[in-house]
């Protein structure tokens, strides 16, 4: 057995690699923490990519998600206060965007026609 042990006394360390250039994120700041799941926001030193890193422990071990996000502390602060997203937003965004598609689609078309004549 040759595995650094990581286990300090108080607080669960995990080593967390950035997932873009895989760089060992540190100085995170706790967004929730409690005794079995942690979620913290990192940014990386090497590519300064914001994370969230959740970390939680189950009976198999010490597990982690690490994502990259546009969102900065003070972001993830601010929408984690803020209402939470609905379904209704959702339905929206996508309406939307499928309206922007049909409309290009639609524009396509009429280009197409136009280099046929
Ligand atoms: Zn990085």
């Amino acid at each position: 057995m040759s595995t650094s042990s990581q286990q300090s006394h108080s607080h669960t360390r995990v080593e967390i690699g950035c997932p873009s250039c895989g760089t060992r994120l540190q100085n995170g700041k706790m967004l929730e923490g409690r005794d079995e799941a942690q979620l913290s926001h990192f940014q990386c030193e090497e590519c300064l990519h914001y994370c969230l890193a959740l970390v939680f422990q189950s009976q198999l071990g010490v597990s982690q998600v690490v994502m990259v996000t546009d969102l900065n502390f003070e972001d993830v602060v601010r929408l984690r206060d803020s209402a939470p997203i609905t379904p209704d937003d959702v339905l929206n965004l996508h309406q939307m965007l499928n309206h922007k598609n049909s409309a290009l689609l639609f524009a396509m078309k009429q280009k197409k026609k136009a280099v046929e004549k």
